[in-house]
């Protein structure tokens, strides 16, 4: 099946990427799925790093591999390499700063120059527990997301917000684009 493919425990494995501008949560995002913890801590380590998560979707056991950037972004060092067999992409900005949304386009562009063109992508925007520092409104994020043609959810990876959600949301739209490929 190409991309994803079976392995003993479980029916698909599918990997997945987290991009977006350094501090935006995006390690945070991928600790607090994958093995429910926070962060406050900034990485010390460059230098691509991944984590597993098993999901259920239906009566299939999904392995999500998701690779985090490990802080290469800051260096605008990511390679096709991380994209490579991606079949979904968390694109995450900082509701907080409005800079890390402007760069979404950026982001986008370089999505669309390495990636899958059917890759599933979420738009996450990110710490909506500080509501007193909002930049970016809900709607905004919205409207992006329906412009083109993304998914979208806000979290709080600190509270634990829409976390798996949004892992979830990209998983089963992954399995429902895989699944009828195979069809
Ligand atoms: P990355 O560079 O995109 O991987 O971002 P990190 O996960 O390292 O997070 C950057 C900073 O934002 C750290 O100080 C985190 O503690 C903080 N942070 C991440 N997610 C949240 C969140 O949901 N809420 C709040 N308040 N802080 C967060």
């Amino acid at each position: 099946m190409g991309d994803a493919f079976n392995d003993d425990e479980c029916d698909y494995l599918f990997k997945a990427v987290l991009i977006g501008d350094s501090g935006v949560g995006k390690s945070n995002l991928l600790s607090r799925f994958s093995r429910n913890e926070f962060r406050l801590d900034s990485k010390p380590t460059i230098g691509v790093e991944f984590a597993y998560k098993n999901i259920r979707v239906g009566d299939k056991l999904i392995k999500a591999q998701i690779w985090d950037t490990a802080g290469q972004e800051r260096f605008r060092a990511i390679t096709s390499s991380y994209y490579r067999g991606a079949l979904g992409a968390m694109l995450v900005y900082d509701l907080t700063r409005r800079a890390t949304f402007d760069n979404l386009r950026k982001w986008l562009e370089e999505l669309r120059r390495f990636a899958n063109t059917d890759m599933v992508i979420v738009l996450v925007g990110n710490k909506s527990d500080l509501v007193d520092k909002r930049e970016v409104e809900e709607k905004e994020g919205r409207n992006l997301a329906e412009k083109e043609g993304l998914c979208f959810m806000e979290t709080s990876a600190l509270e634990n917000v829409n976390v798996e959600e949004a892992y979830l949301e990209m998983v089963t739209k992954i399995f429902e684009i895989t699944s009828h490929k195979n069809v």
